[in-house]
């Protein structure tokens, strides 16, 4: 059965909010006594599942908004989703694509296939993370607490403010009965904050990515993008004179610079014996996308940040 009704209001959203926690406010504010009548609300259905990064059904819940609201299922994709973080390394006509699954009830698997997640062997974060300083100073300065969309990009480990390691809410992973629901962060969960004690890797990255979904990068196509490293490339030393990528070098300096654990925190290993491993693709003409964190290593790796870059 398909409803449709207004909803009475919607919550204002936070700076570098979720849309799953945008909901789950409403969800508390609304009173309802059950998830499925808020289902039905937003959505129009109790069937809608809860997503983390790419929503889907966007159309369907921007036209329920009240009058005066503002808001288009773009907005909620530009400043809500995780799809600006991915949108500038895809096929520009692949943004399109994936933009038009999000504002339909297209399944969020296909479109995490879409994005290229699926393949590349970075998982979809399953469960929500949260900095234990930004929720203190959330519910200082706001009177409460909700979910950051940069703290959910996998490969990253601390916030990008703090520098704190992001910590990971167990309770909210989307399997059984959370796969339809939608959880604000508990007071009940742990504030105890673990900084990381270098100004490294992971801090740069955290910064870099937060920029990238917060700066509505547009795709400039995978050509362009394999030009712009050939460049890189070439003026790092790594092209021969007959302008091929010298691959054994590139990747022996690559993992120097690295190392092999915090590769495999980025869920990025290269395996030296391999001449197809992600590095390699990533460098050749490009068949398909990669994922943006790969990109950024590749970036700092050839000094240049996503700034410069694009
Ligand atoms: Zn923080």
């Amino acid at each position: 059965m398909d409803v449709f009704n207004l909803l009475p209001f919607f919550p204002t959203p936070y700076p570098d909010e979720l849309l799953y926690s945008i909901l789950a406010r409403y969800h508390r504010l609304s009173q309802n006594s059950s998830i499925k009548q808020t289902m039905v609300d937003l959505f129009g259905t109790n069937n809608a599942t809860a997503v983390i990064g790419f929503p889907n059904r966007l159309g369907r819940l921007v036209e329920q908004f009240p009058p005066g609201t503002g808001y288009t299922a773009f907005m909620l994709i530009t400043n809500h989703s995780l799809l600006p973080l991915f949108s500038p390394f895809l096929p520009i006509a692949r943004v399109e694509e994936v933009e038009n699954a999000m504002i339909s009830n297209h399944d969020g698997m296909g479109i995490a296939m879409k994005v290229g997640v699926m393949p590349n062997k970075i998982p979809m974060q399953n469960f929500l993370r949260y900095c234990p300083i930004c929720l203190q100073q959330d519910e200082d300065h706001f009177g409460e607490m909700y979910w950051h969309r940069s703290h959910q990009i996998a490969g990253i480990h601390v916030c990008y403010k703090h520098n704190a390691y992001l910590i990971r809410a167990e309770q909210t992973e989307l399997i059984g009965f959370n796969k339809q629901y939608f959880q604000m962060p508990a007071d009940t969960f742990t504030r105890n904050i673990q900084l990381n004690d270098s100004l490294d890797l992971h801090f740069m990255l955290a910064k870099q990515a937060h920029w990238l979904v917060n700066n509505k990068i547009h795709s400039p196509g995978l050509d362009i993008l394999y030009e712009k490293y050939v460049a890189l490339l070439d003026k790092n030393g790594y092209l021969t004179v007959k302008g091929t990528v010298k691959a054994n070098d590139l990747l022996n300096a690559f993992k120097c610079t690295y190392g092999e654990e915090f590769l495999s925190d980025m869920y990025s290993n290269l395996d030296f014996g391999s001449q197809d491993t992600w590095l390699h693709k990533l460098v050749r003409s490009p068949r398909r996308a990669q994922h943006p964190i790969r990109h950024l290593l590749l970036m700092h790796f050839l000094g240049i940040t996503p700034e410069h870059f694009f």
